[in-house]
């Protein structure tokens, strides 16, 4: 087996020493430079004639492969040539990332990674990240055990792929999400490729078409479900407490039943979140928090309703009620001030099926009282928009056009500047258009959206429409977890992340009504998240290393990993 080991030099750059030689060394993604292999390297590991005769740099190698991606006619297409070079190059793939970010994040993640993991056991190529199912779960400490530089791994992100964005149980070819949220984790916050693993619970799956199809690479049988589901989880945790003991955890994807047993099950057991519950909660949050500074008005002053009460509503629910807190509210009167809503409406006491992790939500059973109601069984958004007088709506619903124009109008009239944020993905679920909004309060909401849309050109301005995507969050809450040794993640860190991100966006994009900044500045953006969380996790006693606060930028910018190749030099390891 190919070994070597990362140090670093007396210039702090990264050195590989290499105990193998030969072509094996161009197979490993983490050490191959390709055509970019120096003259006296290809000597030194034997590499001679292996290669053109000509020495690329990075910079070349990056235009020779974004022409070959700019060739490629479908998304699906440019998705599979830029898995295939990360597996060949991952230096050279996340120079290429890094490069073309705007263009290329929407390939490697949302939206095209959704169609990706539909169709894992089809364009299936190579492997990355480690499986885990009924039959070698029980030797998963053998198989963390003998992962390449298992002791360096940071970041491991698990799915079930019961809950796969917005397309649901995707048995084992969720793997994509792990595996693209990894290289997202390089790409923002700069940790090492080789130190993020990306892995996949294949428990089975109820997915008819999956069990179906004669390709699928996946177990062939219903999931696990009771008490063997959460042996077998368990029995995964244990191995990553046993054997990567340096490692955050981000859970992914499960669905929303397991994904709220499961954080609070581990949360305090070993350094972990889940995105799709407290990310989204954060990057709403930041939104939230960007509109108010347009409108001029406080945090303490408007009425929520978050319409969808999944794990990405409850999540918000659960940051805005956090952070009102923070503002000297007592619980109650935060929780007060949300409105949550389920396929039901508005969930409340007494009201009839109300899944344990929304009840903390439930309004007291007479909250309607003296409002009109079209049906007093049901509090719709409506009714809540006419009587209520909401100023932030929030949907996570997945349902298409559920933001109706009565209702956007509704809001239009209680309120000056309605926040609205049809949040849900993909692009033909968003619960309304921008441009409709626009339209329908004549240019006085605030708008974001969960999809990219264009900007909107309405009476003579532009609103550029942000997107509230998470990857302007968790990269932050790892790195910044990571640099403290974190023992656990809490809370506060998602609502400092999330105060420090608005922060972030400057004057310009606010003047454009637009209250997220480009995916471009994610680098940049991640650094200011990463500090706040590490100073959070700091004075909130969770800090697991010694790091004094006034050095914490340094120990950002210095632990983040930029793409360009390390020496390698021969020796045993
Ligand atoms: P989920 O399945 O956990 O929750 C969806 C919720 O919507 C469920 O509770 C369901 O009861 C509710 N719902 C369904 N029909 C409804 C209706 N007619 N009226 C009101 N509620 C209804 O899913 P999730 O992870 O919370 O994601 C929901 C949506 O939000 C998806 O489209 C997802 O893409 C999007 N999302 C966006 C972001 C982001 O933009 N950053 C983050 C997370 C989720």
């Amino acid at each position: 087996m190919l070994r070597y080991h990362k140090f670093k030099d007396e210039n702090g750059d990264d050195v590989y020493r290499v105990e193998s030689e030969g072509y094996e060394i161009l197979r490993n993604s983490i050490l191959n430079k390709g055509s970019a292999f120096p003259l006296e390297e290809r000597k030194l590991f034997n590499l001679d004639g292996y290669l053109p005769s000509v020495a690329s740099t990075l910079e070349t190698q990056v235009a020779r492969r974004y022409e070959g991606f700019t060739q490629k006619t479908s998304d699906l297409e440019k998705y599979i040539y830029l898995r295939a070079l990360q597996d060949r190059n991952e230096t050279l793939f996340y120079a290429l990332l890094l490069e073309h970010l705007d263009e290329m994040v929407p390939i490697v993640y949302t939206p095209t990674v959704g169609l990706a993991c539909q169709m894992f056991s089809h364009i299936f190529r190579f492997t990355r990240g480690i499986f885990l199912f009924p039959d070698n779960i029980d030797r998963v400490e053998d198989i963390f055990q003998s992962f390449p530089d298992r002791k360096n791994i940071e970041m491991i992100v698990v799915t079930d792929s019961e809950g796969i964005l917005g397309i649901g149980d995707q048995g084992i070819g969720g793997m994509g999400i792990p595996v693209g949220k990894s290289s997202l984790y390089v790409a923002a916050a700069g940790i090492h490729p080789a130190n993020c693993l990306p892995v996949t619970l294949d428990v089975g799956t109820n997915n008819e078409e999956l069990l179906n199809d004669p390709l699928y690479l996946g177990i062939r049988r219903e999931r696990l479900s009771g008490d063997e589901y959460f042996d077998f989880v368990d029995k995964f945790v244990k191995g990553v407490k046993e054997k990567f003991p340096n490692a955050i955890l981000q859970w992914e994807d499960f669905s929303k039943q397991n994904a709220f047993t499961l954080l609070q099950r581990y949360r305090n057991e070993i350094p972990s979140f889940n995105d799709d519950i407290q990310g989204t909660g954060a990057v709403t949050f930041a939104g939230i928090i960007g509109a108010l500074k347009i409108k001029g008005e406080k945090l303490t002053d408007q009425l929520f309703a978050v319409f969808g009460a999944g794990a990405g509503g409850i999540g918000v629910a659960r940051q805005i009620r956090t952070a009102l807190i923070g503002k000297g509210l007592s619980k109650d009167e935060a929780g007060a001030r949300i409105y949550v809503l389920d396929r039901m409406g508005v969930v409340f006491e007494g009201r009839e099926r109300v899944d344990e992790y929304k009840r903390e939500f439930s309004r007291s059973a007479d909250f309607a009282r003296g409002w009109s109601l079209d049906n007093p069984r049901e509090v719709s958004l409506l009714d809540v928009a006419r009587n209520a007088g909401i100023s932030v709506l929030a949907g996570f619903s997945g349902v298409a056009g559920s933001f109706s124009e009565e209702i956007v109008r509704a809001m239009a009239e209680k309120v000056d500047r309605p926040v609205i944020f049809p949040l849900s993905n993909p692009t033909d679920k968003t619960e309304a258009t921008p441009e409709d909004i626009y339209r329908w309060t004549d240019g006085k909401a605030i708008v974001s959206a969960g999809s990219p849309f264009t900007d909107v050109h309405y009476k003579g301005k532009v609103y550029v429409i942000g997107q509230g995507n998470n990857v302007y969050i968790f990269p932050g809450i790892g790195l910044g977890a990571i640099l403290v040794g974190a023992k656990i993640i809490t809370d506060e860190m998602f609502t400092a992340a999330g105060t420090k991100l608005a922060e972030l966006v400057s004057k310009d994009w606010l003047d454009a009504n637009c209250v997220y900044p480009p995916i471009s500045e994610l680098r940049t953006l991640c650094r200011g998240v990463a500090a706040e969380v590490a100073e959070t996790a700091i004075e909130q006693g969770v800090a697991g290393k010694t790091v004094a606060p006034d050095m914490i930028d340094e120990l950002v910018e210095s632990r983040m990993w930029v793409p360009k190749y390390a020496r390698l030099t021969r020796g045993s390891v």
